[in-house]
């Protein structure tokens, strides 16, 4: 599922391949990753790609249309992807709607399982859309504040992993980069989050970050960011396990070498830890 870094890097690449191109028409095959409420997709054919910016894993991306600002708004749900074409080739499997630009360049909005969506933002008021006003702080714009982040899990008796995943906390951070971040941080994910002490909330602000920068850096060698506008989105994910306890439950831990990495359920969703350095 996409967290920040692989929103992060759909940016990049939509930066790359859009900027300063013009729509030419617009395609909607499935209806249901439209998002209710915003002007027809339609209204984007005259407009120009400018600006293309994230928080947590929301894509706001800025047009100029008719010499006013227009929005794009996109969130990648689940399996969401946004692929590049040459105009007139064959569309990719799993493409929602497509998106032909000046210079023979087509964007794709692909997405299996459908939870994704899509929505124009007049004036590009992003900040008017509930789900971004909600959010918090975003890692890489803005660090992750231990101070702040002692507050908000103050507010809550449930665990830090679960905790972890309120948007509200670190705009960006979903299910892997939770087990990653309190494994990095040496925190038991079962604690409550209000049990952290100060020198614990410093280490997880840095775990937090850490983690992200490590997946950036390692989806930025896979799609070969060359510069210009060669860069290719990976779109089938490949090689091998990048993450230090994600999906590795039974294999011995990666820092202690004595623990077994175990995998357990909390609200509903997989959590990897070393029962035995994450305290
Ligand atoms: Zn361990």
């Amino acid at each position: 599922m996409p967290e920040l870094p692989e929103v992060e890097t759909a940016r990049l690449c939509l930066e790359r391949w859009a900027r300063g191109r013009q729509v030419r028409g617009v395609l909607v095959r499935e209806r249901r990753v439209v998002a209710k409420g915003g002007p027809p997709l339609a209204k984007l054919v005259g407009a120009r790609f400018v600006g293309f910016d994230r928080r947590g894993k929301h894509l706001l991306i800025g047009l100029h249309a008719k010499g006013k600002p227009l929005g794009l708004w996109s969130h990648l749900g689940m399996s969401g992807k946004w692929l590049r074409r040459k105009t007139g080739e064959e569309p990719p499997r799993f493409s929602r709607v497509q998106i032909d630009l000046s210079g023979g360049v087509t964007l794709h909005y692909a997405d299996l399982r459908l939870f994704g969506r899509l929505r124009l933002v007049p004036g590009a008021a992003f900040e008017k859309l509930p789900a971004v006003a909600a959010l918090g702080p975003d890692p890489l714009h803005e660090g992750v504040d231990p101070d702040r982040l002692g507050e908000r899990l103050q507010r809550s008796r449930k665990a830090v992993k679960p905790q972890l995943l309120d948007q509200r906390l670190a705009a960006g951070v979903g299910n892997i980069q939770a087990s990653e971040a309190l494994f990095r941080a040496g925190i038991d994910p079962r604690r409550p989050g209000r049990s952290l002490a100060r020198a614990e909330l410093a280490r997880l602000a840095r775990g937090i970050r850490a983690s992200i920068d490590y997946s950036l850096a390692d989806l930025r060698k896979q799609i070969g960011a060359t510069g210009g506008r060669d860069v290719q989105y990976v779109e089938e994910p490949a090689g091998p396990n990048p993450f230090r306890v994600y999906d590795r439950a039974n294999e011995p831990c990666p820092r202690c070498r004595r623990g077994t990495i175990t995998r357990l359920i909390q609200d509903a969703r997989s959590t990897f830890f070393c029962p035995r350095c994450q305290k």
